[in-house]
């Protein structure tokens, strides 16, 4: 099967596109040439690949879990080990790869929208690492359940503007950013966090986090020439997702699962199993809707799958039947989370640990001898103020 999306217009079969103000196509014109540019050039690629090498720790580790394997007793499970990157989750790979990329077109200032805080670190140390100018959006409810990364952008020199309007999490920060570039748009970079957004954004997200999906291949063909059996990963916007399932797209024989954030008490983050499509931030893709087609509120434990849209390229892959969702709840991903803390010692971050949590469940349809590989988003420091209740 060949896969070659998105199309001349950024569009997935039906999903994607550019539903924005007029005032910023130019500048997503610009965006993509840019884009396009640097990902021929050379010397664009050997600085990135430099700096995913040293500075953010890359190739992170694929690695065997062999106390949960047998504890489990079917299928061998590994771990792609990106709560080992820089900053503690996969959000550096992006960052990194737009940060140099403003920097190609001249930009000054860089601005983001952060959720969990997880994205506002990894710009903020581009930006550092860059010497631009940051400036954070996150919303008022994220800035108090992820203290810890708030302080963290601000000594690395970035500044954190509360967001207060609607829910007062990251789809309102999203609006803010999208405000502040309208405005400032010719010396302003707008650094998006996942793979949302008018075109180019999803494809260029998408294509800076394939490094993940890149390495398990690599790292499965060293190993014997052989491929994974099942790809799972956690989807909020759904960059770490995409990341790992895009290099394996075309093989149908590769299962890819999304685990959808199942929140609690009919409130959820699950925007493709249980939202319609419509229109958010700019692309045309599924989204949580109330009966008026209102956006609804999201809710996840975790602020960084606390997010009523997700990126239309797997809009496509679910109505093209390449990948299947499902969902977890608030309270499972908790018990996923003291799972592999107890079992591995590796302390995952919520979002991950909704990955963690499914698999707990899938591991009774897999078989001996079958491969999993399950997507470490990131790590889970920033969340022991929620979980040590729990
Ligand atoms: C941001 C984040 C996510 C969710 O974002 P995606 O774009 O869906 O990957 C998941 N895990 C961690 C650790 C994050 O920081």
């Amino acid at each position: 099967m060949k896969y070659n999306f998105p199309d001349s217009k950024g569009y997935f079969g039906r999903f994607g596109g550019r539903f924005v103000p007029e005032t910023l196509i130019p500048a997503l014109d610009e965006l993509e040439n840019g884009y396009r540019k640097i990902r021929r050039d050379p010397v664009f690629r050997k600085e990135y690949r430099r700096l995913l090498q040293d500075f953010a720790g890359r190739p992170t580790p694929l690695y065997f879990a062999a106390r949960m394997t047998g504890d489990l007793g079917r299928a061998r499970i590994y771990i792609k080990r990106e709560d080992l990157a820089h900053t503690g989750a996969h959000k550096i790979n992006n960052a990194l790869g737009q940060a140099l990329l403003a920097r190609r077109l001249g930009k000054t200032r860089i601005i983001a929208e952060t959720g969990a805080g997880q994205h506002g670190v990894a710009a903020a140390t581009a930006a550092a690492f860059l010497g631009l100018a940051c400036e954070v959006y996150m919303g008022e409810e994220d800035i108090r359940r992820q203290h810890l990364n708030v302080v963290r952008m601000e000594k690395l020199g970035a500044r954190v503007v509360p967001v207060s309007s609607g829910s007062r999490t990251l789809k309102d920060a999203v609006n803010e950013a999208i405000r502040d570039w309208v405005s400032n748009v010719d010396h302003t970079y707008y650094l998006l966090g996942s793979v949302v957004g008018p075109h180019p954004y999803p494809m260029m997200v998408r294509d800076f986090q394939a490094v993940i999906g890149e390495e398990i291949k690599k790292e499965f063909g060293r190993r014997g020439n052989r491929l994974p059996d099942y790809l799972i990963a956690c989807v909020g916007g759904g960059s770490n997702a995409a990341g790992m399932f895009y290099p394996f797209i075309s093989y149908s024989r590769v299962r890819k699962i999304g685990v959808e954030a199942g929140g609690t008490g009919g409130k959820s983050g699950a925007s493709l199993g249980r939202g319609r499509p419509g229109v958010l931030h700019g692309a045309y893709t599924y989204l949580l809707q109330d009966k008026d087609g209102q956006i609804a509120e999201a809710h996840s434990i975790s602020a960084g799958l606390d997010y009523p849209g997700v990126g239309p390229e797997l809009s496509y892959w679910k109505e093209a039947g390449l990948v299947e969702y499902h969902q977890v709840s608030d309270r499972e991903a908790i018990r996923g989370f003291k799972y592999l803390c107890q079992t591995e010692g590796i302390i995952p971050a919520l979002e991950s640990s909704h990955a963690v949590a499914f698999l707990l469940k899938f591991i009774r349809k897999t078989r001996k001898g079958e491969n999993v590989v399950l997507n470490l988003s990131g790590r889970g420091d920033k969340d022991l103020g929620i979980v040590e209740k729990k």
